[in-house]
């Protein structure tokens, strides 16, 4: 897996959406990848953090934050290892 196949497949990693060999290929990455770990970390930081600040809300609005930070975390300056 490269680090763009990484890239695009985290929202869905972090969701828990990938199928089993995927989400496998997924670990193998970020356990050798020391850029897409930082990448991952700070990523379910940051969806964490998202959700949180939302928590009050009468109808939370996970999904779009989700998406708003997919779009945010698909233009990174610093996974170069392609
Ligand atoms: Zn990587």
């Amino acid at each position: 897996m490269t680090c763009r196949e990484f890239v695009s497949r985290l929202g869905n990693y972090v969701d828990g959406d990938l199928a089993a060999r995927k989400r496998t290929e997924c670990v193998k990455h970020a356990t050798a990848c020391p850029d897409c770990a930082a990448y991952l970390q700070s990523y379910q930081a940051t969806v964490r953090v998202a959700r949180k600040a939302y928590e009050d809300l009468e109808q939370p609005s996970a999904e779009p934050i989700a998406r708003v930070i997919d779009r945010l975390f698909r233009h990174p300056l610093s996974c170069q290892r392609m």
